[in-house]
């Protein structure tokens, strides 16, 4: 694999930054990478593990001379980011964002960049619950999606440079508009996390969770809602306070149908309830067929890591 950037900057050292130092380094695909994390602990913890080549104690120094800039904080800390670094970046240069959000990030993002600066929105559409500068493995983005949103009037050379960047991490590419990207995300990854969120939440408020039964025969629908609900708490909040419309939208066509189907239960409709599971088991079934999951006992999440 040869070098697709001389330098990199990551800018968050989380799940995300970690797989992608990891990833790059398996694949030669950078020539070295700088990074730089808000605290002094993750900065320390980075250094320890051999996370990035330097290390370095703010962000303007992790982007000197930088030929691709990463943006890998939680979405609502990026505008602010791309502020402080603008001053600091080399003419064409690529910035991009990992952010699970696109409008609201461009619309943050985009107005500070400078002239002769290329922004391409990325979206890595692989993750797991763990958090942190530890969390990140080399292997995160093979097979897996990665959503690239180039933003208006961004030339085509860094956009395919982005597709050769994300192939050599190990993901497979699609270009998409931000807005139907938002919508996709709500359906795919933000209403499940919610519903998730709200199932474990309910568990708590009936003060069973704790109960040694629940957990002991918890079966894998709601162990694999607590592994979800587990996911980090500030990067949840910033995606639904940035993706609001098409959350909101998702979320009144989903209560829609969990009614629909609550009156099929308290009136015994049966045929609807076995109609409804049948439709929606053919999904499951697409989505093994396409290679997005296994049909191992506990989805082989246990392999993960
Ligand atoms: P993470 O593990 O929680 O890491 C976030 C990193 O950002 C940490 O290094 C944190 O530093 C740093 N950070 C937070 N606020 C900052 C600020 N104001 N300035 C500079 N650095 C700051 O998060 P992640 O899971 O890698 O997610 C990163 C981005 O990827 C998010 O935008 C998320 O939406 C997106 N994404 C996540 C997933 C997923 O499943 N996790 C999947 C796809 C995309 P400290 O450690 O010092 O606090």
């Amino acid at each position: 694999m040869s070098v697709v950037y001389n330098k990199v900057a990551l800018i968050g050292l989380g799940l995300i930054a970690s797989s992608m130092f990891w990833a790059m380094q398996r694949g030669g695909v950078a020539g070295t990478v700088s990074g730089y994390a808000r605290s002094q602990a993750s900065r320390d913890t980075a250094r320890r593990i051999g996370l990035c080549d330097e290390v370095c104690e703010s962000p303007q120094e992790a982007v000197q001379d930088a030929d691709l800039i990463v943006l890998a904080t939680p979405v609502g800390a990026m505008g602010a980011v791309m502020q402080a670094i603008a001053p600091h970046l080399k003419p064409g240069t690529t910035v991009i964002d990992v952010g699970s959000v696109k409008q609201t990030v461009i619309s943050e993002v985009a107005p500070h960049i400078p002239d002769g600066v290329h922004f391409v929105p990325c979206h890595p559409m692989a993750g797991t619950e763990h958090s942190g500068p530890e969390a990140g493995f080399a292997t995160l983005f093979d097979n897996r999606w990665c959503l690239i949103v180039p933003n208006k009037g961004t030339s085509e050379e860094p956009v395919q440079r982005q597709v050769t960047y994300w192939q050599a991490l190990g993901a497979m590419t699609e270009i998409m508009e931000a807005d139907h990207h938002d919508m996709v995300c709500a359906v795919v990854s933000h209403i499940p996390h919610l519903i998730a969120y709200t199932m474990v939440g309910v568990a708590d408020d009936l003060r069973r969770v704790s109960d040694q039964e629940v957990i002991k025969f918890s079966a894998a629908g709601f162990r694999d809602f607590t592994r979800i609900a587990a996911s980090d708490p500030t990067m949840w909040r910033d995606v639904f306070l940035t993706n609001k419309d098409a959350t909101i939208e998702i979320l009144g066509r989903f209560t829609e149908e969990l009614m629909a189907l609550q009156r099929a239960i308290r009136t015994g409709d049966g045929e609807q309830l076995h109609a409804y599971f049948t439709r929606t088991r053919a999904i499951r079934r697409s989505i093994l067929e396409a290679g997005q999951d296994t049909d191992k006992p506990d989805f082989g999440r246990a392999e993960v890591k």
